[in-house]
């Protein structure tokens, strides 16, 4: 077939992708920029709410990995997002940096180390004095306790419902159509091929030439009625907010992200409120199915045992701030860090991008409307995120291992 012709065929070709999350938002606002007008969404939620892990998330995009496959999906995704912010009213996402800091003299030693890495990465980088990183965050660091802190001024923070709001809007404006509280139940197979899914109460048929599963924690459900297994496991994780603030406006982005990586803690402004997630508490594993409507689980007190009092204790306004909302939501992880991204194994027509954090959704669809539309020029080799790539694995060695990166999420080494 000569180049033109196969170009031709897959630009026809039915793109349908299951999920609306930020993820999947993301893929069909890359493929229409592609050119490729044929994408249809759905998701089982309404248009305005995300009950997926992206309507839990902070917004914390940092760029700087010890994964280079990582540091780059991050720092494409931050060119998006920026791109975007531009076109949208509302704030969707701002560089506000990040603020990593050192209550350890091993910290601070590893905070130079990263000047460096950050500055091989093109990021810039520079380690600030207790007061000065203060002053940034006078709220969120306690001059007396820091010895310093590393400041990445490009890393920046989202707001994840607006951010995948505005992609939806820019993939319709591009030609997708979005269907909302449309339930996928299965996927539809013919002759071991994916050509669609049977969607709603009735279960009408939706055929498409390639399908996408971008449904976050509950890829491996549907994946499971191809007989497709995906390497991820699901995981809770606690956020606090402090009570509404009187000191605060509704500004909705503003100031760094700080992180505690010694205490594996982070915290930032929202709006009239503050912020904060502490992974340091044994990971608690969950088995999503398709009878959970949210990524959001009552948050049960001894779930996470002294984390939450440990992260408050740390975090200045968090002493003396009354305490609000707490959530104890559920991501993804993958053994390696890495999403899962590509066409699955052992069945044809099926695609993911799967295991993704927002800081690197962005790419992450970028790489696969690239891989679908052949466009030659994926941002990261598609080996290093190929769904199949723990094949030989058992379940439970995929599980422990994905389970035993929890605590170290972000660290930069
Ligand atoms: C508390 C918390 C804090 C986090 N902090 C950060 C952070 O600071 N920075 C960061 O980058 N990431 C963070 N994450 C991770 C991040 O939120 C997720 O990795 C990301 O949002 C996943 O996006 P997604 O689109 O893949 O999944 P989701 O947002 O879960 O979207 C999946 C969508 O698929 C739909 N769906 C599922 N099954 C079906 C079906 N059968 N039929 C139809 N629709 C279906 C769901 O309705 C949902 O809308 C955090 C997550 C949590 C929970």
């Amino acid at each position: 077939m000569d180049v033109n012709r196969s170009a031709g065929k897959r630009f026809a070709e039915e793109i349908l992708i299951v999920g609306a999350g930020v993820v999947g938002a993301s893929v069909a606002y890359h493929l229409t920029r592609l050119g490729h007008e044929r994408v249809t969404v759905l998701d089982a939620r309404d248009r305005a709410r995300l009950p997926g892990s992206t309507g839990l998330a902070p917004g914390f995009v940092g760029q700087l990995s010890a994964t280079p496959e990582l540091t780059v999906l991050a720092r494409d995704s931050v060119a998006t997002y920026r791109a975007l912010a531009k076109t949208t009213p509302e704030p969707v996402f701002l560089q506000v940096g990040c603020l990593e800091v050192a209550t350890t003299p091993a910290r601070l030693e590893q905070a130079h180390h990263d000047v460096e890495q950050g500055e091989r990465a093109g990021l810039p980088a520079r380690v600030l004095d207790p007061t000065e990183a203060a002053a940034l965050a006078p709220a969120l660091i306690d001059a007396e306790r820091a010895l310093g802190a590393l400041h990445l001024p490009t890393d920046g923070a989202a707001d994840p419902a607006a951010l995948t709001h505005a992609l939806v809007q820019a993939a319709t404006n591009g030609g997708a159509r979005f269907r909302f509280d449309a339930p996928v139940r299965a996927l539809e197979i013919e002759d071991g091929r994916v050509v669609g899914v049977r969607a709603g109460a009735d279960g009408e048929l939706l055929r498409a030439g390639r399908t996408v599963l971008a449904t976050g924690i509950w890829g491996p459900v549907l994946a499971a009625t191809a007989s497709v297994r995906l390497p991820m496991a699901a995981v809770q994780h606690p956020y606090l907010y402090t009570a509404e603030l009187p000191e605060l406006d509704d500004t909705p982005i503003d100031g760094p992200i700080v992180r505690y990586p010694d205490h594996a803690v982070y915290t930032r402004r929202h709006g009239r409120r503050y912020g904060l997630g502490s992974y340091a508490h044994p990971p608690l594993p969950l088995t999503p199915s398709a009878a959970l409507t949210s990524a959001e689980l009552p948050f049960r007190e001894e779930d996470f045992g002294t984390a939450p009092a440990a992260a408050t204790a740390l975090v200045p306004v968090f002493r003396t701030a009354p305490v609000g909302r707490r959530l104890n939501g559920v991501f993804a992880l993958t053994p390696d860090e890495l999403p899962l991204v590509g066409p699955a194994a052992g069945v044809a027509g099926l695609w993911c991008a799967e295991a993704s954090w927002v800081t690197h959704a962005g790419g992450v669809g970028r790489q696969l409307a690239s891989q679908l539309l052949e466009t030659g020029d994926p941002l990261v080799d598609p080996e290093r995120l190929a769904p199949d790539r723990f094949a030989s694995w058992s379940d439970e060695r995929i599980s422990a291992t994905a389970l035993g990166h929890y605590q170290g999420i972000y660290d930069a080494h």
